[in-house]
């Protein structure tokens, strides 16, 4: 094994292979893979090598499909079979809701270039003829799904990545690491040490003991999962090989397997394996079988598969393989950790290996990964992530892997994980809360202890008649929202302004001033959008996405501030409330001495006030876009400072509102939000930001692309819908049509209640920037017409916010 190497990729599974071949062919060539028992010993060498292209998240998918489409490249440089069949694949509604979510998926599919076609049981059972079709409703097909073999796979990328120059060491297990102070690394191995400026750990069932090496607690879990393979079916003699097939209601997946039939299942009662420490013996073993466990689901598929009922099992898998909370991949570079790089938690590997290898290699080699891949970004998770937290949402995650995520859904497991100190108040209130990095926070208020709970549905819900009042009290009176779960910093010390000046792209506000700034990357795209509250010449607070708070921190080391400069995280240091409406003034002007009129505290002033005894950071700012305040304090005083709220509210009619009533909104004045209208895939110019960008300042992050995005007028276009809707919004990632094309996709969508009309919020392309008709917008499958409007539907001109 050779002692020094530009880049050690830890882990000869099907991930680790991936990522040293597409590191090879991205041009790193000085790349070594150590592997410490032989290729695929991990969880990759039992899989059923399934693949298939759809993905809750879009840009997943599009690396799904970037990893299918590679196989036979891969073949054609390694000379390695993958042993690749493509028979194409069925999906199967049992019930009309799941028949709703295959309309919506094949929707989603449009813009992607997937080419799924929705049929009835008829034709599923014609064209998969091993079903009783009774138990159906209707059916998607995907041509594009099918399986591999899981060592060919493995072994294809090997070799094509040996044959790009790096170098494969089998049966050498990695036993430490040690950063050096230049920031490269010493692999200490069981047969000696390699010197390496990066690091890649795919360690995959080890991935969390290869993290705990560098002090990293990465949040994934192993689950135990089992298949079985039957012996032969008549019924498939001399026919056509079988579609791949999931069968939602039970949970069954299956594909062909010889003349037999593979079926896997994600049982809802899903056991964890080796929850606290992967044993380091288990090399290409197997768990003992546990077919009671999946007895429930078995016996749905003999129902719905009766062919299956009438051979025997020829052989059990049980393995186990990880998870992150989510159920996607943990991706990228790990912040506090210079040229540290994981590729783990990666659940589907023949599906998404490839797309993870190269969306990996591309940060290494060009420092930015090529495409959106914020929903397998590593930096998604936070602190909150402890080893029970992971084990209690994996176990979720796996148990609803075939349920349908209806968009007002909440998931339960882990809960309540992180309240704040009004958070009994605010039950007390019948708040329906939501999640948010593990942190509750209220979605909206019902009448009653006993109505707070909403029914999940893709159509608007019991939750609708108490969102409009909601939003009315804000429009014509006072509402007060908490806004805890946004993230926080501070940045201090001499050189703030000179700093931040440059990672964001608009001016530093003057003392007292707030200003609205995207941050952008060298590309000029969007990878955050801040509010700066400045206090002092040296001193301003940063308001942003939580859930995006490493990712910022990742992104700040890289570009880090002088010495002077100090920037801390403080989201949960300091919690907060909002009241917004027009009565909003009145309220906070019985509470403080200072005079708010507007002529003294205009819209976009940001001070240290007390309101009544209470020390707090006020804003005047408002996401729903009336005249409005956000109120800061540090959590001690957040109760006190409800409790006064709520009491001097009564008189100005104050109502309590959530999260629902606060996107529907946002979305009357059209502003965006992180990871919907905002994400590295758009420019600021394409999103609407660019009067948030200052050219003139002098050089910040991503200046010159800007400017040159600016010129060419991007090729996207963010723009606002009125939707002809009945009795269901959009809620994005659904297709926007223009003349019969798909030309653009949903970012967000809800019911303006006080525009009284559905309204959607998406992007497409800029050469349609002037058109105003001819648009659709496809809910559950109903292509619904659609108005662009130039401006938003609420107060377009914002003289309410500057009241
Ligand atoms: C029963 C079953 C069925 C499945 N079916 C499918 C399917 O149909 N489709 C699909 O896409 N996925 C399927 N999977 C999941 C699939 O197996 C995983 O997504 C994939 O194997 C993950 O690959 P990996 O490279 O991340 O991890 P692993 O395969 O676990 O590879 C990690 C490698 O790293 C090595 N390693 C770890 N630590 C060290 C160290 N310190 N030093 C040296 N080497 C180290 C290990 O020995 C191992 O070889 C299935 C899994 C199971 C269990």
């Amino acid at each position: 094994m050779k002692s020094d190497a530009r880049v050690v990729v830890i882990g000869g599974g099907v991930v680790g292979a991936s990522v040293l071949y597409h590191l090879t062919k991205a041009g790193w060539k000085d790349a070594l893979l150590i592997e410490r028992g032989e290729l695929t010993c991990g969880s990759t060498w039992h899989a059923a090598g399934g693949m298939h292209t759809l993905n809750g998240d879009p840009n997943v998918a599009r690396l799904q499909q970037y990893t299918i489409n590679l196989y036979k490249e891969l073949e054609k440089i390694s000379g390695q079979s993958c042993g690749l069949h493509m028979p194409g694949g069925i999906m199967l509604a049992g019930t009309r809701e799941r028949f709703d979510w295959l309309k919506m998926a094949k929707a989603r599919g449009r813009y992607l270039g997937m080419e799924l076609e929705l049929i009835s049981a008829d034709e599923a059972a014609r064209v998969f003829p091993i079903i009783d079709k009774r138990h159906f409703v209707g059916a998607l097909l995907d041509p594009i799904e099918g399986h591999v073999d899981p060592y060919g796979v493995t072994h294809a990328y090997a070799k094509a990545a040996q044959i790009g120059g790096a170098q494969v060491v089998r049966h050498t297990r990695v036993t430490d690491l040690k950063a050096r102070g230049d920031g490269s690394w010493d692999v200490i191995t069981e047969a000696g040490n390699v010197h390496a400026e990066h690091v890649v750990n795919a360690g995959g069932l080890w991935a969390r003991e290869v993290g705990r090496m560098v002090g990293l607690e990465l949040p994934i879990l192993a689950m135990q999962h089992q298949y079985l393979i039957t012996e032969d079916l008549p019924a498939l003699k001399g026919q056509k090989e079988l579609l791949t097939c999931i069968d939602f209601e039970g949970e069954i997946y299956t594909r062909q397997e010889r003349g037999g039939v593979l079926l896997g299942t994600y049982e809802r009662a899903g056991v964890p394996w080796s929850p606290l420490q992967t044993p380091w013996d288990f090399t290409q073993s197997l768990l003992p079988e546990d077919l009671d466990r999946i007895a429930p689901s078995l016996e749905v598929g003999f129902q719905h598969f009766p062919a299956l009922g009438e051979v025997g099992i020829r052989k059990v898998v049980n393995g186990p393989f990880t998870f992150a909370p989510d159920g996607n991949p943990l991706v990228g570079p790990v912040r506090g950790l210079r040229n540290f790089w994981v590729a783990c938690g990666v659940m589907a590997g023949f599906s998404q290996g490839g797309g993870v290898g190269l969306a990996l290699a591309q940060w290494m080699v060009e420092g930015d990964p090529g495409a959106d891949v914020w929903a397998m970004d590593v930096a998604r998770y936070g602190d909150w992530t402890t080893l029970a937290y992971t084990n209690a949402k994996v176990r979720e995650n796996y148990s609803r892997r075939f349920r349908i995520r209806f968009p007002n859904e909440e998931l339960t497991a882990a809960r309540p994980l992180r309240t704040t100190p009004i958070y009994e108040r605010l039950q007390a209130e019948h708040a329906v809360f939501g999640d948010y990095c593990g942190l509750e926070h209220p979605l909206w208020f019902a009448p009653s202890a006993a109505q707070a709970t909403e029914d999940i549905t893709f159509h608007r819900s019991n939750a609708h008649p108490q969102v409009a009042a909601e939003c009315q009290a804000v429009r014509e009176a006072v509402g007060l929202l908490e806004i805890s779960n946004y993230g926080k910093f501070e940045v201090t010390g001499p050189g703030t302004e000179e700093w931040l000046s440059y990672v964001m792209a608009n001016r530093v506000p003057k003392v007292g001033r707030i200003a609205l700034t995207p941050m952008l990357n060298e590309r000029g795209k969007l990878i955050g959008d801040f509010t700066l509250c400045r206090l002092s010449a040296q001193r301003v607070f940063l308001i942003c996405t939580y859930a995006a708070e490493s990712y910022y921190r990742r992104w700040f080391e890289r570009h880090p501030p002088p010495p002077a400069v100090t920037v801390r995280p403080c989201a949960m240091e300091y919690v907060g409330l909002s009241v917004a409406g027009p009565r909003s003034r009145a309220l906070l002007q019985g509470l403080v001495r200072e005079d708010l009129s507007s002529a003294a505290f205009p819209f976009l002033s940001f001070r240290p006030l007390d309101v009544g005894m209470i020390p707090a950071l006020v804003g005047r700012i408002s996401f729903t876009g009336d005249l409005g305040y956000e109120i800061w304090v540090t959590t001690e005083y957040q109760r006190a400072l409800y409790d006064l709220l709520v009491g001097a509210g009564a008189e100005q009619g104050l109502k309590l509102f959530g999260g629902r009533a606060l996107n529907t909104m946002r979305i009357e004045k059209s502003f965006g939000t992180w990871a919907r209208e905002y994400r590295p895939i758009y420019g600021p110019y394409e999103a609407g930001l660019w009067r948030f960008v200052d050219l003139k300042k002098g050089e910040f992050i991503g200046r010159a692309a800007a400017l040159e995005e600016r010129d060419s007028g991007g090729t996207l276009c963010l723009v606002t819908f009125t939707v002809d809707a009945s009795d269901a919004d959009a809620s994005g990632d659904e297709p926007i049509w223009h003349d019969g094309k798909v030309v653009g996709w949903v970012t967000s969508g809800a019911y303006g209640h006080s525009v009284r009309q559905s309204l959607a919020l998406g992007y497409v392309p800029a050469a349609l920037t002037n058109e105003t008709s001819g648009f659709e917008i496809e809910i559950i499958g109903e292509r619904r017409k659609a108005l662009r409007h130039p401006a938003a539907l609420f107060d377009p001109d914002g003289t309410k916010m500057r009241a």
